[in-house]
């Protein structure tokens, strides 16, 4: 790739095809009086199902089930509307108002299928598979079938809902206030004879700072900042986790892992696998991190340390580049979905250009019936802004590829959500280092890649050891805040093994990392290293496969809402996730570059 000063802006995107007007559309405002009306409806008709399904109700049952459903897409493309103009206008008040009666919408809905779950329990197996074979309804077995075993393993329908409702206030305020605090927390950072008040989100980019006295000042002063809340961090983590473990028990749910698994539609045994074959593996890291001190020159690897760039981030990836470049790599693995991304680039599907009152971050979002996607990202001609790009792209040709698929056969579990995206990040970063000569460029190319299978071998597993350990004292009682911080450095211990010098831990992170007070899914942390050594597997079997392998990828995308991701794994590459070689081949994947980033190092020096 060429560098060149003078680059046009990246495009913005075109909303208007969907409804036109932006937050004063009429057509938006058509959309949402219809759904309104539909709920009303439903809301109405539920009450007349009738109980059991037999031969007189069943089609009444089908055209319910069916409108539900379709209820549910246009409920969500309201979210995703509004989604994408809050995220490309902070300033604009109409758009967060449609955003609130989305959620409105949608949490009628969600009462709709709590009354679903209820009738759905009634029913004798018998009838309730009759009904599931029904033709209308076949497709979209597996999420019927997930929610009535879900339903058996709850409380009495009347307690479920009590415990709803005093979530809102109770469980879900936890995780609000959470935000507050860290929202509100600020820093004096002082950088070149100059202090700045600081947010914690803005000093967190100061850990990637080139120098180590910045990346050192951020940590502290980060930790400094939370060590004036940790009592407060810790009564709310005790309180959370409290509550989860009472409405467990009343559920019978032994494991505080029951949930999320169930969520990520997989078993304990492929998790423990997976966590194994990492802990196994995490010696061969070992070279990666003594490379990079030696280039860094520091002799103790400590936690701000891990974040260091290595070899030259300066480089700028213009946007016209990037997409062909993206296009072009692409193309050689799957010309289909070259074929996508290049009509999602030219229908303007993507909203890139830099500017201000945006919003951070990128996400991809469904837009409902239309069959399409919008990306959402700020590219400013970074590497990671290409890799970002590639990323979303990769959701967006799975969102595609399920298109001709039912709306509950498209809704794939969390831990499956990052298998597109990841792995088109890969092809494109391999195609990068494939095609540059340049030192520096490929150091810093490889270097992103290992930081990234090092943050999901041992960061993620730290995280996820804490919670299964910090789960299984809670149940005998509060912890003292001495007890979290001693109970994070046994996990970061474990995780790191030497990778991380005795001095360099973090014993707050608890505080600091959102995640732990995450109420939307308990454990957030497995789904991002099943997610990324899923897709390393997959490249894993991609390259050794060539190019047959696409339409493999396709047919697996297409069953990611279908069943569980053992059966998907099992069916589409004949891989049992509860044996090692799967993970083995991953992890070998993930640390191919190891002996390069090496070599490089030691002929820079
Ligand atoms: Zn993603």
């Amino acid at each position: 790739m060429t560098t060149s000063t003078q680059t046009k802006p990246a495009p913005k995107w075109d909303l208007d095809s969907i409804f036109e007007g932006g937050s004063s559309s009429e057509a938006y405002q058509k959309h949402r009086n219809a759904v309104k009306t539909r709920l009303e409806t439903a809301e109405k008709n539920i009450g007349q199902l009738q109980t059991g399904i037999d031969d007189s109700s069943l089609t009444t049952w089908v055209d319910f089930i069916l409108e539900w459903q379709s209820l549910g897409e246009d409920i969500e493309l309201i979210l995703s509307f509004a989604g994408c103009l809050t995220s490309q206008n902070t300033t604009d008040d109409k758009a967060d108002a449609i955003e609130s009666e989305g959620m409105v919408y949608y949490s009628r809905w969600q009462k709709i299928k709590a009354t679903l779950e209820s009738l759905a329990l009634q029913q004798s197996d018998e009838n309730w598979n009759k009904f599931l074979d029904h033709d209308k309804i076949k497709e979209i077995q597996f999420y019927l079938n997930e929610m009535r075993d879900l339903a058996k393993s709850k409380m009495p329908v009347e307690m479920e809902s009590l415990a709803l409702e005093l979530e809102v206030n109770g469980y879900h305020a936890w995780d609000q206030l959470y935000s507050k605090m860290s929202g509100e927390l600020k820093v004096e950072f002082e950088e070149d004879g100059k202090t700045t008040t600081m947010s914690l989100g803005q000093l967190a980019t100061k850990m990637s700072d080139a120098n180590r006295d910045v990346r050192k000042q951020a940590f502290e002063k980060m930790v400094g900042a939370w060590e004036s809340r940790e009592n407060l961090a810790a009564m709310i983590l005790n309180s959370m986790a409290g509550f989860r473990l009472s409405v467990y028990e009343r559920r019978g749910w032994e494991s505080a892992t029951y949930e999320p698994l169930k969520m990520s539609r997989m078993e304990q045994k492929s998790l423990d696998t997976m966590w194994k074959v990492i802990k196994d593996n995490l010696h061969r890291l070992k070279p990666y991190i003594d490379a990079k001190k030696k280039l860094l020159n520091i002799d103790k690897f400590r936690w701000y340390d891990q974040f260091a760039p290595c070899g030259d981030a300066e480089k700028q990836y213009p946007y016209d580049e990037a997409t062909e470049f993206i296009y072009e790599n692409i193309k050689s693995f799957s010309p289909d979905m070259a074929a996508f991304c290049k009509m999602a680039i030219d229908k303007n599907w993507i909203e890139a250009e830099d500017r201000p009152n945006k919003r951070g971050g990128g996400f991809c979002t469904g837009m409902g019936k239309n069959n399409q996607s919008r990306i959402f990202m700020t590219y400013a001609n970074t590497y990671e802004n290409l890799l970002t790009l590639a990323h979303e792209l990769g959701h967006a040709y799975h969102s595609w590829v399920l298109n001709d698929k039912a709306p509950f056969a498209q809704s794939y579990p969390m831990n499956l959500a990052e298998t597109a995206s990841t792995f088109a990040e890969a092809v494109v970063t391999d195609a990068a280092l494939a095609q540059t000569e340049d030192t520096q460029e490929k150091l810093m190319l490889i270097e992103q890649k290992l930081q990234g299978a090092y943050t999901m071998m041992c960061d993620i597993h730290s995280r996820y050891l804490f919670d299964k350990m910090f789960y299984e004292k809670r149940k005998d009682g509060v912890l003292s805040t001495q007890e979290l911080k001693d109970l994070m450095v046994v996990a970061q211990k474990e995780a790191y093994g030497d990778l991380l010098d005795e001095s360099g831990y973090h014993p707050l992170f608890w505080c600091s990392k959102l995640h732990f007070y995450f109420t939307g899914a308990p454990f957030y942390n497995f789904p991002y290293t099943f997610g990324f050594m899923y897709s390393g597997g997959l490249y894993d079997q991609a390259k050794k496969e060539g190019a047959t392998f696409s339409a493999k990828y396709d047919a697996l995308l297409k069953d990611t809402g279908s069943m569980t991701t053992e059966e998907l794994t099992k069916k589409h590459l004949g891989v049992d996730l509860t044996q090692e070689a799967f993970w083995k081949g991953a992890v070998d994947t993930a640390l191919a570059d190891v002996d390069e980033f090496v070599k490089l190092v030691d002929e820079l020096s």
